[in-house]
């Protein structure tokens, strides 16, 4: 569970996040959308604790991130995070990418972490590759080596920035498919994205950002059937 009050952060006079609320249930998928520079990277990289925000609160799983008793490396550890551009080690193999973590953190042995790999792989649909280099793969199948990356540590929780707008509009299904099967699977998910098809199928809950302040949210079907502020509207009518 995620809980978030009254969330700030600047970058010096740029005040980019301007009292977030918000609350992700267990097995929820919460989907954010909102415009370029609305603060929705920020939001994410605070929930992790790469960037330290300048008030409010953050819980996740009971562990508040600004007391100091808590130790943020082990919160970190069962969050897991798919980025934009992949970021996949580019001079380690797809299994080498996936194994790194878990067996430097003594999570699991080469063995096990290899065979947890090996099984990741085929879950996201490239058994194939598990002796690839990163370069050789499609986009899409980067970032699908991503996401089984990220869940090779076993997180409780998964955070996605945007992870199909670098991709070849061919490439988005496959990776769509995959955060589907998550989702269904019971995954707690805080997703931002522009795919608003993914998000009506898939979200319990989005929520609308602009202006650093979670402007509208709700249940996909009725935020964008009814949109309430003409913000979202104008919003909706431009990325649909
Ligand atoms: P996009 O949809 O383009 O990814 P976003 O909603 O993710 O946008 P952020 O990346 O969170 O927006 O950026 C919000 C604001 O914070 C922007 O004005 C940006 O310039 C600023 N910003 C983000 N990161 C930093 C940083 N490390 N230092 C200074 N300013 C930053
Ligand atoms: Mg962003």
């Amino acid at each position: 569970k995620v809980s978030v009050q009254d969330l700030h952060k600047s970058y010096g006079s740029n005040e980019v996040l301007k009292g977030l609320n918000l609350e992700v249930t267990d097995n929820e998928v919460l989907c954010m959308i909102g415009p370029s520079g609305s603060g929705k990277s920020t939001f994410l990289r605070c929930l992790n604790h790469l960037e330290v925000p300048n008030s409010g609160k953050i819980v996740i799983n009971g562990h508040d991130l600004s007391d100091p008793q808590t130790d943020i490396n082990l919160v970190r550890e069962n969050i897991g995070m798919v980025f934009q551009h992949f970021n996949l080690f580019p001079n380690l193999t797809v299994a080498q990418n996936i194994t790194l973590a878990p067996v430097q953190l003594k999570k699991q042995t080469p063995a096990a972490a290899l065979q947890t790999a090996r099984d990741l792989l085929d879950q996201v649909g490239l058994a194939d590759k598990a002796d690839a280099m990163p370069q050789s793969l499609s986009g899409g199948q980067q970032q699908r080596v991503a996401i089984a990356r990220a869940l090779a540590m076993h997180p409780q929780i998964m955070l996605f920035d945007e992870p199909t707008s670098a991709l070849d509009p061919e490439m988005v299904g496959d990776v769509l498919d995959v955060m589907k099967q998550l989702a269904a699977d019971g995954m707690t998910m805080i997703v931002v994205t522009h795919e608003m098809g993914f998000a009506k199928e898939v979200a319990d809950q989005v929520v609308f950002m602009a202006d650093g302040l979670i402007q509208e949210s709700g249940a996909p079907q009725d935020l964008f059937t009814h949109p309430k502020s003409p913000r979202l509207q104008d919003f909706l009518d431009k990325v649909i």
